[in-house]
């Protein structure tokens, strides 16, 4: 059996057992092995990987492994401009949107309070979220590694974080998105754009205090949702910026006091009460 020799830089150590980390290790392979298929066997999606070195000189996925190749392989820089030696893959996404999988839910509603494009459906198929990611361009966030080794998915991360927290932070930090983020501009619950409506035209829709106390008002073009800045608003802000505050402190993360964010920052249970404290059914 021929063997090549392995070394995975970064975060592609993720991937790995903890002795194969951040050290060349030996991978064998059979005939018609490409070096995708190299490492994807040894755990890595290439959506992951933006470089790959055979032997000192930059390949692409479809390099077939020679025997006693030192395969290097690097991950990708989305928010960055590498050196044209990153020749693996299409353009970074400069408009970053995203589809993310089934698990993902909690984070698809951080994503668009942020304000940035997300589609998410708990029914998702694998298949549909490749689809949807190659015929959108959209960057499939999910947390099955294998969903990236699809070969049609040419954007994707895999999100290493658990808690709520850690990944708005992660994802933010990762697509280098905080120069972008909008908040309250998107619908929570389908993605669409916010757009601003008269009070008048919703009045009748309204909570008696709320009609007294705000002013301004938008309306979902896609679902109808009513939103506003309630008083929740100002902590939501607070919290949003403690998030991306984190950095790798792990003792600033602490599960959020009741039910946090998305829903509450407009109060949407006012007006249909069914609809909260659930999880999302977008
Ligand atoms: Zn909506």
């Amino acid at each position: 059996m021929k063997s090549a020799i392995l070394r995975l830089y970064a975060e592609l150590n993720d991937f790995l057992p903890a002795d194969r980390r951040h050290t060349p290790f030996s991978r064998a392979f059979g005939p018609g092995t490409t070096v995708k298929d190299l490492l994807e066997g040894a755990g890595v999606p290439h959506t992951e990987v933006d470089l790959i070195l055979a032997n000192g000189k930059p390949v692409g996925f479809a390099y077939a492994v020679r025997d006693g190749d030192r395969i290097s392989a690097y991950p990708v820089f989305e928010s960055l401009d590498i050196s044209p030696l990153a020749c693996l893959r299409p353009q970074p996404l400069r408009q970053p949107r995203f589809v993310l999988d089934t698990h993902l839910g909690r984070l698809a509603r951080y994503l668009r309070l942020l304000g940035f494009d997300t589609i998410y459906r708990n029914n998702f198929g694998d298949e549909e979220l490749a689809r949807v990611s190659a015929a959108e361009c959209r960057i499939l966030l999910t947390r099955d590694a294998g969903l990236l080794k699809r070969s049609i998915v040419t954007h994707g991360y895999w999100v290493r974080e658990t808690t709520i927290r850690r990944q708005v932070a992660e994802i933010v930090r990762r697509f280098d998105l905080t120069s972008r983020i909008a908040l309250f501009r998107r619908c929570l619950r389908c993605n669409a754009l916010l757009e601003p409506i008269d009070k008048d035209l919703i009045a009748a829709r309204l909570p008696a205090m709320t009609r007294l106390l705000h002013r301004e008002f938008h309306i979902c073009p896609g679902c109808d949702r009513i939103y506003w800045r309630g008083s929740h608003h100002g902590r939501m802000t607070r919290w949003i910026e403690e998030v991306l505050g984190i950095g790798g402190d792990s003792r600033a993360i602490e599960p959020p006091p009741g039910k946090v964010p998305p829903d509450s920052w407009a109060k949407p249970s006012r007006l249909r009460p069914r609809e909260l404290p659930g999880p999302p059914t977008i």
